[in-house]
């Protein structure tokens, strides 16, 4: 079991509810909606008139787990909270709220985005907890745009060749220094 816990990215962990929840086993919880790669199902504790959850079935601990790879991953995410927000009747998209919390402030080590509807409506004793651009909350197009951003592989190449050019520049230089000082 803890190897099972030890990486960011598993199939199933064995005590984790959300888990649990996405592979059906939890009598407790209905979902809502879901597709081989995400369930969507009501939070427990709604801060909003409309609050859902929506999960990946594979177990990633956190927002901080993801990559520029999974930029597509958090786009369905958004794209399924969106869908059930307007099969309940939802029509206006622009007083939704889709994002998710940074740890330490997650309740559950399971990815899931908070999607919250409608936004104005969000519970006063409950705002601090969603409210994006603060140490808890990201929203989700935010966090697409830090992920792009964060694009570790480009990065790297990028520094190395830079490295190696002034590399090079220095070499030279110093080898002209050499030669003009052995021509004396
Ligand atoms: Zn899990
Ligand atoms: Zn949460």
């Amino acid at each position: 079991m803890g190897e099972a816990q030890s990486g960011s990215c598993n199939d199933f962990v064995e005590d984790c509810i959300f888990c649990t929840i996405a592979s059906n086993q939890d009598k407790y919880t209905t979902i809502i909606k879901q597709n081989d790669e995400l369930a969507c199902f009501r939070d427990i504790c709604p801060a909003a008139p409309h609050h859902y959850l929506v999960i990946p079935k594979q177990h990633i601990i956190s927002c901080r787990s993801l990559q520029s790879t999974h930029v597509g991953l958090v786009e369905r995410m958004a794209g399924m909270g969106r869908v059930v927000l307007h099969d309940r009747g939802i029509t206006d998209m622009s007083d939704i709220r889709l994002g998710f919390h940074r740890p330490p402030y997650t309740s559950v080590d399971h990815l899931h985005l908070h999607v919250l509807a409608p936004a104005s409506k969000i519970s006063h004793f409950m705002l601090h907890k969603f409210t994006p651009g603060t140490d808890r909350f990201v929203n989700e197009d935010h966090l697409r745009r830090c992920l792009l951003k964060a694009a570790p592989k480009t990065s790297i190449r990028c520094a190395s060749r830079k490295y190696m050019a002034s590399l090079s520049h220095h070499i030279a230089r110093w080898t002209k220094g050499r030669q003009a000082k052995e021509n004396k």
